[in-house]
């Protein structure tokens, strides 16, 4: 339940009520847990033609969308016996026409592996079991860590017409660190599709927005503080896109007055310890988001801005130190795109464009 209320603490603030004593709300908020998180959906009655949807409507809506999320699950998730992700780990040569959606996001995990040179790595599930996060450890040791390791080389996964084969038997798929930023992204195009004028998915640490607000402000999101997780640090503005936050407070067990997190780094095959303790990123494409959120907290500060530098255009991160030190990708602009709200974070370098 304490992680529960943590993960809530993203929160997101939508701030149009029009007029005062209006009597129709305008917009309707469905809860309901999936994917292993709480899943909140919050869509405005109006539609993008300006006409009003009934609450009928909006009911029916939101168990189409809670049917989607339940699809996306059913077809990724390891835990799920017969998903594809399952069904793929349970065979030692690959797996035959896999479906669609397992096809997208395994293709786009890949890619972004590649780019991050296995930062974000798909294929870590025999070093997550082995951790155990979720269920409280323990630590693994270091021969069954490192046996895990040698079976965790996404290179082994091959996508072919009709199927996904496998060159190491034992390589497990874990799209654990996609597959959330993925479904965000996918709700928020289909409820766009619906005609739904605007409004906002959160699921887990991943926050998707679209349509354009009445008043024409920007989305206000809330980045949890990674050292209080019941308080928010800092806020950041968007007109769309997804913004998808990783951080070690999120899913984590202690041994031995250590902590160990769920975020791991496929080089030592131990949780990142790169100096971060949460990071932020903003981009248009939500599965990106969310891989990429883990990729760069694997990076770490220096090599999170190299990558940044060389991949111009595609996303914005924020990035919290360990020593409380909040690092902006230059497109954003502190106090405007990015505002502190307390914690006594500094900001640890300010290029140009930010001041
Ligand atoms: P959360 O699942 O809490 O939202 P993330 O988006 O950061 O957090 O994803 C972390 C999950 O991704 C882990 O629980 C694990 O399943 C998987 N994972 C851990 N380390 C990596 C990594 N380096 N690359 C890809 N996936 C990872
Ligand atoms: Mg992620």
């Amino acid at each position: 339940m304490r992680r529960i209320a943590r993960l809530l603490t993203v929160v997101f603030l939508f701030g149009i009520l029009v007029g005062c004593g209006v009597s129709e709300p305008t917009m309707a908020e469905h809860v309901f847990f999936a994917m292993d998180t709480i899943v909140t959906l919050r869509l405005s009655y109006e539609k993008s033609d300006g006409t009003r949807r009934s609450t009928e409507k909006m009911e029916q809506l939101f168990m189409q969308a809670e049917a989607q999320v339940g699809e996306i699950e059913r077809a990724l998730s390891r835990t799920v016996a017969d998903s594809d992700t399952a069904r793929l780990n349970a065979d030692e040569a690959g797996l035959s026409s896999p479906g669609a959606q397992f096809v997208d996001v395994l293709s786009r995990a890949l890619e972004i592996a590649e780019q991050t040179d296995g930062a974000f790595s798909p294929t870590l599930g025999m070093l997550t079991t082995l951790w155990n996060v979720n269920g409280g450890g323990p630590v693994p040791t270091d021969a069954s860590r490192l046996y895990a390791m040698a079976h965790t080389d996404y290179h082994t996964l091959t996508i072919e017409a009709d199927r996904v084969t496998k060159s190491d038997s034992r390589v497990q798929v874990d799209l654990g660190g996609i597959a959330k930023g993925y479904a965000v992204e996918s709700l928020c195009a289909w409820l766009e599709e619906q005609g739904i004028a605007r409004g906002i998915v959160s699921l887990g640490g991943n926050v998707g927005v679209f349509g354009e607000k009445t008043d024409g402000s920007l989305y206000k999101i809330g980045i949890t503080d990674p050292r209080d997780s019941d308080a928010v640090m800092g806020y950041v503005y968007i007109a769309g896109g997804t913004v998808s936050v990783s951080g070690d407070y999120e899913r984590y067990f202690e041994e031995d007055g250590v902590r160990y997190h769920h975020i791991l780094d496929p080089e030592t095959g131990c949780p990142a310890d790169s100096g971060l303790s949460s990071v932020a990123v903003l981009s248009s494409d939500g599965a990106l988001a969310d891989a990429l959120s883990t990729a760069l907290f694997v990076m770490g500060t220096s090599e999170a801005l190299a990558y940044y530098e060389a991949h111009p255009g595609t996303f914005e991160a924020v990035l919290i130190t360990t020593d409380k030190e909040i690092v902006l990708t230059r497109g954003l602009r502190y106090n405007e795109d990015f505002i502190p709200s307390g914690g006594g974070y500094t900001l640890s370098s300010i290029t140009e464009e930010l001041s």
